[in-house]
């Protein structure tokens, strides 16, 4: 890993464009500049209005971003996650915890808190905000972009951090859009307590699966279904579905009076399920690579793996094809480990559950989170570290 492990090696002198500012595309250009490459970022977005949603860290992520120095301040502003509960109902509930080594295995840091400290990490003219590709040629030679300015420029290589629904694989790797896992999610807002900052409850019913937290949100709970239609969510039949749903007790904490929830906002999940996350000099990472179904909580800390690989693999000498193709191999390993013990991917694809598929996926739910809260930190990210 010569970025990363000291090689006397020059580090070979890459242009590479990373389209999309999110989490995946800041780790990407930070960690590149770590390794003594220039990056260029741009997004779509003015990254101001977009809400700061919490998101689950793993340590996997952690011990990747302490190379960076955003670690510390990260955990030190952000509840550990201590209780994890898995819940059928009021009086059956899993609840999974552990520490290692005096570390807890997931943190639950604000989206923009993220970003804002991955940024910080890159010189402000590296960043264009406001700024979309139009259009991407070339393949062997210098790859040639042209921007929604009409400007045009070369590069090396570029890297498609643009979301679930990627600009950048449209273009690239245009047979594989993005298909609905089967659920509609909903934002649900809650008045009163959803319990204790560092808890994280999930209720299966009949209906769904409903989840408060992570930590910091907790006026919102997260309502995931397979009952309500994907094309046209209905936020009165969701909310009256919701209430149904939802027992008064269900949350720890003082609970929370199901008349008391209104749904705010909801929106079919879509998922992308891909091997393929390279072409020629073109690359994938985050959720426009692969992205898992909504409630496992795992893909931005898998877009930071990929941003770790990447960089590692652009930073050592050889030709830009052969480190993209040492990243995909590295990478696929470590997706399909994890996708053997993802549940909801493919039983919610094929519609509504039965109470039995149900409890199967709940069960299923509670193991990959009892091996990941069971899993020795360092690990974890042994299997990024590693060539696979
Ligand atoms: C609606 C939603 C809710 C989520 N909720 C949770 C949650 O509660 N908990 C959790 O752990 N994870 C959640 N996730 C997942 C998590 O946000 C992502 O896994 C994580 O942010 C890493 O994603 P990313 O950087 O790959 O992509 P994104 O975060 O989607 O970032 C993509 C970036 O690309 C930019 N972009 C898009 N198109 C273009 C273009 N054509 N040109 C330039 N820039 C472009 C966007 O403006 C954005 O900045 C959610 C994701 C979504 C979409």
């Amino acid at each position: 890993m010569s970025g990363l492990s000291g090689s006397t090696s020059p580090t070979p002198d890459r242009q590479v464009l990373v389209v999309g500012g999110g989490i995946g595309g800041l780790a990407t250009a930070a960690f590149l500049r770590r390794n003594g490459l220039s990056p260029v970022v741009v997004t779509g977005g003015n990254d101001v209005s977009e809400t700061d949603r919490d998101v689950v860290l793993w340590n996997s992520a952690v011990v990747l971003l302490d190379e960076l120095d955003v670690a510390a301040d990260l955990v030190a502003s952000t509840p550990a996650i201590r209780w994890w509960h898995v819940r059928r109902d009021a009086d059956e509930v899993e609840r999974l915890t552990s520490a290692h080594d005096g570390q807890w295995p997931c943190v639950a840091v604000g989206r923009a808190h993220l970003r804002e400290l991955l940024r910080s990490r890159l010189p402000a003219d590296s960043v264009r905000l406001s700024k979309t590709p139009s259009r991407l040629e070339g393949a062997d030679d210098d790859l040639s972009v042209e921007f929604d300015d009409g400007v045009r420029e070369q590069f090396d290589v570029v890297v498609g951090a643009d979301g679930v629904r990627s600009w950048v694989r449209g273009a690239r790797f245009d047979t594989e859009s993005p298909a609905a896992w089967g659920t509609t999610s909903w934002d649900v807002h809650a008045d009163g307590r959803l319990g204790a900052p560092e808890t994280v409850t999930e209720l299966w019913t009949t209906e769904g699966l409903v989840v408060s937290g992570p930590p910091g949100t907790t006026s919102r709970l997260r309502f995931v279904t397979t009952a309500l239609s994907r094309e046209d969510p209905d936020p009165g039949a969701a909310a009256d579905l919701l209430s149904r749903t939802v027992p008064p007790g269900a949350f720890p904490g003082g609970g929370v009076d199901p008349s008391a929830l209104s749904v705010v906002d909801g929106r079919p999940d879509y998922g992308v399920r891909s091997d393929r996350w390279i072409a020629g000099r073109v690359a994938l990472v985050g959720d426009a690579a692969r992205s898992f179904p909504p409630t496992v909580p795992l893909d931005p800390s898998l877009a930071v793996e990929d941003a770790y690989v990447l960089a590692d693999e652009l930073a050592t000498p050889g030709t830009s094809f052969a480190a993209l193709e040492r990243y995909a191999h590295r990478r696929r390993g470590r997706r399909r480990a994890l996708e053997r013990c993802v549940p909801l991917a493919d039983a919610t694809a094929r519609g509504r559950l039965d109470a039995d598929g149900l409890a199967g996926l709940r069960d299923r739910r509670a193991a990959l989170l009892r091996s990941l809260f069971a899993g020795r930190v360092p690990a974890m990210a042994a299997d990024v570290v590693d060539r696979l």
